[in-house]
């Protein structure tokens, strides 16, 4: 029985046999075969390696024709580590030993290889991981052959276990069969994490090398509450987590009675919640879990499906079936914020140093003006359907949010000559995401119809933690003082200026800062769609008053410890039987 400790991505506890994803969603179970079988498991091995090796060559040829020979090396270290023969002596001594398939077999040997070059100081040679898993993948795509199976239609349930999930992945997966994700990397807002709350899947991340730890069809409890997950777990543990997943079951069960609830404090104050979605299909779920409209649809998923750029036709069905979900309620699409870990392979590749930094989101829709303003006709035909409204993510200066709407001002002069119906004057919108949006939010105030506050990135920005790198994950806090000053100070530039404000960061359903946030001014909140009930039922639970007293006191803080530990104690006081 091993215990691991990683990141709580998605509550719940499940159960279940292990699926081992590779990148490239090759499902490689750990099976042992046949003695007899060997020899063909070993040949099969070596045509892979001699068919990479050969791929491999003709790679090099081709970019010293095109890029010089300087580029072409790059080739020889891969065609260097394919050919070596302790390589394949490695694969073939396991194969031979413990009877594992090639694609196990090598798949191990390329984990172990991986994680002695993460060690090297020598950034050089810690570079070169990309590479190896860039041999992973084409060796394995020979090893596997005809053999690779499809991740969309699992046939039995399984908790997946991988280095990481694209979303792209995470939106086609088998939800029925898929009961929770184990993953080596990520933090509690990167997209994965996201993605596994909006399916309501228990998932753990920053699990390091969990893809080594454990192997296919090994029993994996995944804890998503407590952030832990415990492989080959003895009798005692099961019937332990057993009983914590009824628990939670029962307590999902209470929160969602509440649904038809209003969400008002004890003093009569009533809040908005509105839903974070992903994809069309959530939408119901979303009004069915009590929310009072989509605060953010975020529409790059859409783009992240499919290898080429969703047609127009595509994007409006997308955006018309939302609309008519809603049902004259608010739906707030938020244009294409593509890029950093949201890369579609319409986008081709993106040389970014730094992509959190670099070409994404707004700044890449405003270089590619003709994506975008199909994207944006597609939003302005479908508002139409209900109330739609416009917002624009990744902000930092004036002049994008201008451009921004210079676009979109051309693109309704286009559907005008055309004679094809919009909203002349859908409401605009931005998010609060980037320190300088936030700093700058009463000059905003004048330019944008509402703010959303993007705590997600807000908080990677403000604090230069990266979201999505485990290995910093301890810095991470959306809580740190730092980032609650500059919550504070949009709240009350809109309400100064009469402009409506929300936030829709995952901060927005994490249970124990919703006293905090409705202390500070909000009154409105966009969350995943399953943490509206316990939203709900701490605003149900407290009175304004005393969420102003918290936000006073929290307000003097200096250390974000300090201000954890007592939104804890408020929150366990609220209501002691809470699990979430
Ligand atoms: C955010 O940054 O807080 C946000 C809601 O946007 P996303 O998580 O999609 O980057
Ligand atoms: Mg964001």
């Amino acid at each position: 029985m091993i215990t691991k400790k990683g990141i709580t991505a998605s509550p719940g506890v499940a159960i279940g046999s292990v699926l081992v994803l590779d990148t490239e969603e090759y499902r490689i179970p750990r099976r042992t075969i046949d003695v007899v079988q060997l020899p063909g498991q070993i040949r099969n091995l070596d045509a892979a390696l001699e068919a990479s090796r050969q791929e491999v060559s003709e790679l090099r040829m081709a970019a010293a024709r095109k890029l010089g020979d300087e580029t072409a090396v790059i080739f020889d270290f891969h065609e260097q580590f394919i050919s070596d023969p302790k390589l394949r002596d490695g694969v073939v001594a396991l194969i031979e030993k413990h009877h594992y398939t090639a694609a196990f077999a090598f798949g191990q040997v390329m984990n172990q290889r991986q994680r002695q070059f993460q060690d090297i100081p020598d950034p050089y040679l810690k570079e070169r991981v990309r590479d190896l898993f860039d041999i992973e993948k084409r060796v394995l795509r020979h090893v596997l052959g005809r053999a690779r199976e499809d991740m969309t239609r699992l046939t039995e349930p399984v908790i997946i276990v991988a280095n990481d999930i694209t979303p792209s992945q995470a939106i086609l997966l088998d939800r029925q069969h898929t009961l929770g994700f184990a993953i080596n990397v990520g933090g509690q807002t990167s997209h994965t994490s996201i993605i596994a709350r909006m399916l309501g899947i228990p998932a753990v991340v920053a699990l390091n090398d969990i893809t080594a730890d454990v192997a296919g069809g090994e029993l994996l409890v995944v804890d998503g509450t407590n952030g832990i997950v415990v492989a080959n777990p003895d009798k005692e543990t099961i019937a332990r987590y057993e009983e914590q997943r009824r628990n939670y079951e029962r307590f999902a069960g209470k929160l969602r009675a509440l649904r038809d609830e209003p969400a008002i404090t004890r003093d009569g104050v009533p809040i908005q919640l509105l839903a974070n979605i992903e994809v069309p299909q959530e939408a119901e779920h979303a009004f069915e879990s009590g929310a009072e409209g989509i605060g953010l649809y975020r529409t790059e998923l859409l783009f992240l499906a499919t290898p080429r750029i969703p047609s127009e036709e595509e994007q409006y069905e997308a955006f018309r079936k939302v609309a008519q979900a809603a049902d004259g309620k608010p739906v707030i699409i938020r244009t294409i914020d593509l890029g950093a870990d949201k890369l579609s392979p319409a986008m081709g590749p993106q040389h970014d140093h730094n992509p959190v930094l670099g070409l994404r989101s707004l700044r890449y829709c405003l270089l590619h003006l003709d994506m975008f303003k199909m994207h944006l006709r597609a939003i302005l035909r479908a508002s139409v359907e209900g109330d739609v409204r416009i917002m624009f993510p990744m902000i930092s200066s004036v002049m994008e949010l201008r451009q921004a709407k210079a676009t979109l001002a051309d693109v309704m002069e286009d559907l005008e000559e055309e004679g094809i119906p919009f909203r002349r004057d859908i409401p605009i919108g931005m998010m609060v995401e980037t320190p300088a949006a936030a700093l700058l939010s009463t000059t905003f105030t004048r330019e944008a119809a509402f703010l959303s506050i993007g705590t997600n990135d807000l908080t990677q920005y403000t604090l230069a933690v990266d979201r999505a790198n485990e290995r910093v994950a301890h810095l991470y806090s959306a809580h740190n003082p730092a980032v609650l000053k500059l919550i504070h100070q949009v709240i009350r530039a809109a309400h100064r200026r009469k402009v409506a404000v929300s936030l829709c960061g995952e901060m927005a359903g994490t249970a124990i800062y919703c006293q905090l946030l409705l202390g500070l001014g909000l009154q409105s909140m966009s969350m995943a769609p399953a943490d509206i009930p316990s939203i709900k039922r701490v605003i149900r639970a407290t009175t304004m008053e005393h969420c102003q007293m918290i936000a006073r006191k929290v307000m003097q803080f200096d250390a974000d410890r300090q201000v954890l530990n007592y939104l804890r104690d408020e929150f366990r006081g609220l209501d002691p039987e809470d699990q979430s």
